[in-house]
């Protein structure tokens, strides 16, 4: 079928949009119709391919919709459920098996390939592939035919216009918290960035009754933002000594968990200077491959610490994004702080006011 499509063409060159062919389903996946799919920072960063994503792609991976058709194999959805989309896993390795399908030993290939795993495309133009199934899904177009694993039935009652970024940028800063550093009432965190991925820690860190809460930018309107979302003390880099603020904060104890959204190695490396003892230093953001960072480890050998990566918020999306959404419903997890809507028809705009800070979380609206 024929469908629209915004195409990735070339590194930081403007989304280009086409009408493509859509291929018929494969028998393990369902035909999504968008309703609605955020923008992310790691769109970009493949559209520029830092990831190396064959171009032309299209690319989206925080799409939400509703089910039109169903492969031949699939009995989890039927047609007409409203699905949220998140990322792809194989279900055979060791780490699919053992409920931890963000490390699946296939990762790479089920999300950045570009084809499914038998190196088909489901997208042509003009006669020529154009990569497809970008975290199962592609979901910067019209249709889409998603991997079975990648769908996340939700309730019909819901509007799906807010619930695209729950697949991707927001279960990974709020799974960080619940899931991977299973952070308590009454404990400390600082969030190092309050891009999309940071404010969902620091409403996640809210939510489970965090008491010190630690949101540190370099743009004081997004500071306001955390303190909106649950920050009980907020810290301008450009401006403040981030090390002297903290040890400020936390009567000089240094704090129990602290969590890197840039990916930035001096952040890093703040972060874990700033830990007390047994505390734990978390990357949850995307260095680019080769990027060392280094920590302190005489000085500070007698604290216990810990520094370990996270993606995908250690979630299991069928599992955890009902549990956000039960949290979204309850007010407790305001997803409408960070959003801003545009049409589909805007995405270079939507991508511009992302990479510009002027929206956390730009979501297109088909
Ligand atoms: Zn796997």
């Amino acid at each position: 079928m024929k469908i629209q499509a915004a195409v990735a063409t070339a590194p930081k060159t403007p989304f280009e949009f086409r009408e493509v062919d859509l291929d018929d389903l494969a028998p393990d996946e369902v035909r999504v119709r968008l309703v609605a799919t955020g923008v992310c920072h790691t769109d970009a960063i493949v559209r520029d391919q830092v990831y190396p994503t064959p171009l032309p792609a299209v690319l989206g991976h925080e799409g939400a919709g509703v089910i039109e058709a169903v492969g031949a194999l699939v009995t989890s959805v039927e047609v007409g459920d409203s699905v949220v989309l998140s990322a792809n896993s194989c279900g055979e390795c060791e780490q699919c098996f053992t409920g931890r399908p963000a490390y699946c030993s296939n990762f790479f290939g089920r999300n950045f390939a570009g084809t499914r795993p038998d190196g088909s495309t489901s997208l042509a133009s003009d006669g020529t592939n154009v990569s497809s199934h970008f975290f199962g899904q592609s979901s910067f177009a019209t249709y889409a035919n998603v991997a079975a694993r990648s769908v996340v039935k939700v309730d019909k009652e819901l509007s799906l216009e807010l619930l695209g970024p729950l697949g991707c940028g927001l279960q990974t800063g709020a799974g960080a918290v619940i899931n991977s550093l299973d952070v308590r009432a009454g404990a400390s965190i600082a969030v190092f960035g309050t891009g999309a991925v940071g404010c969902a820690a620091l409403m996640a860190a809210a939510a489970v009754g965090a008491t010190t809460i630690v949101a540190i930018d370099l743009v004081d309107s997004r500071l306001a933002t955390a303190t909106e979302l649950g920050a009980t003390h907020v810290i301008n880099s450009r401006t403040a000594d981030v090390a002297e603020e903290i040890e400020r904060i936390t009567g000089g104890r240094g704090l129990d968990y602290t969590l890197d959204t840039t990916g930035v190695p001096s952040v890093l490396r703040t972060a874990a200077d700033v830990l007390g003892t047994g505390g734990t230093v978390a990357l949850i953001g995307a260095p680019a491959p080769g990027t060392e960072v280094s920590f302190e480890v005489g000085g500070s050998l007698l604290k216990g610490w810990r520094f370990r990566t996270i993606i995908e918020g250690d979630s299991v999306p069928q599992v955890f994004i009902p549990q956000l959404i039960e949290l979204w419903k309850q007010g407790k997890f305001p997803i409408e702080k960070l959003t801003k809507s545009f049409a589909f028809s805007e995405i270079n705009e939507a991508f511009d006011a992302s990479s510009s800070g002027e929206v956390i979380k730009p979501i297109l609206v088909f």
